[in-house]
């Protein structure tokens, strides 16, 4: 099963992927971008969230 993890470090809080994302990236109570735990994703909506993220800081990882 792979999800969408960020890299908080490089995260610069634009929020473009949850513009394009909504289902998957959220602010969480700290202020800090998380994806959501789902079953599965949007495969393709994450894809573009990745490929437009300007801080280049989202990626798929296994779990
Ligand atoms: S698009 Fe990238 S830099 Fe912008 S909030 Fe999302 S993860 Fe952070």
């Amino acid at each position: 099963m792979k999800r969408p993890g960020i890299d908080l470090a490089e995260c610069t809080r634009c929020e473009g992927c949850i513009a394009l994302c909504p289902g998957v990236f959220r602010v969480n109570q700290a202020g800090f971008l998380e994806a959501v735990e789902l079953d599965s994703y949007p495969v393709e909506q994450v894809d573009e969230a990745i490929k437009n993220c300007p801080a280049h800081c989202i990626r798929w990882e296994e779990e």
